[in-house]
């Protein structure tokens, strides 16, 4: 475990990405959290395009809940494996209404247990829509920090804990942005473009 090499790694990457942060558009935690559920397998985009015309007239679980399954699923045909995002938000809705008097939790542990919702959707619910520790990997986290050498793993939730074992938790939320910015921009799946990465020198390079 290296915590000065993820400072490091860190400080250059909020000099390089200082605007990092969540591109989903909401106006609460429970749009939020239905945003990051449509997220799995769609981009940011497709995301608020549908969500832009569903939250203008359904955004609170007591309104989602009373949809029925085929209309949710005419909003949100936009974004990919829109039936089952469908069943898992009108799930989700019923949820919380049921065991939360309607409020998205603020607790981890009961995050995970909503339908359609894990360990990345939890960690960035908790981050960007209630300003607390919160360290979601998605792809891009997982890559990129495999490929620094801040973790050798070879599931997400592994390099989940490994990345909380050395970052800060108040640094947590900020981490998942910036290695997801540099994922997009630089360190990208099939073509990581190594030689102008601000990150070079103290990369591993361990590119699979
Ligand atoms: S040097 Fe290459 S592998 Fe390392 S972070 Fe930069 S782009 Fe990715």
């Amino acid at each position: 475990m290296n915590r000065n090499k993820a400072k490091k790694i860190l400080d250059i990457l909020q000099e390089t990405y200082p605007e990092a942060g969540t591109r989903l558009s909401f106006q609460s935690p429970f749009q939020l959290l239905v945003a990051v559920v449509l997220s799995a397998q769609s981009t940011d985009e497709q995301v608020n395009q549908v969500t832009a015309k569903l939250f203008s007239k359904y955004s609170t679980p007591q309104e989602m809940a009373a949809l029925s399954l085929e209309e949710l699923q005419e909003f949100i045909r936009g974004v990919g494996l829109f039936r089952n995002k469908a069943r898992h938000i009108k799930a989700l809705s019923e949820m919380l209404l049921e065991r939360y008097g309607g409020e998205v939790p603020r607790r981890f542990e009961e995050l995970i247990k909503l339908p359609g919702v894990g360990r990345k959707s939890a960690n960035v619910v908790l981050a960007v829509g209630f300003g607390m520790p919160g360290l979601g990997v998605d792809t891009h986290v997982h890559r990129v920090s495999n490929r620094l050498g801040l973790v050798d793993a070879k599931q997400t939730h592994q390099t989940e804990a490994a990345l909380k074992a050395q970052i800060p938790r108040k640094r947590w939320g900020q981490a998942h942005h910036l290695l997801i910015s540099h994922g997009r921009a630089v360190c990208k799946a099939r073509s990581p473009q190594c030689s102008s990465c601000l990150l070079e020198s103290i990369c591993s390079k361990n590119i699979k």
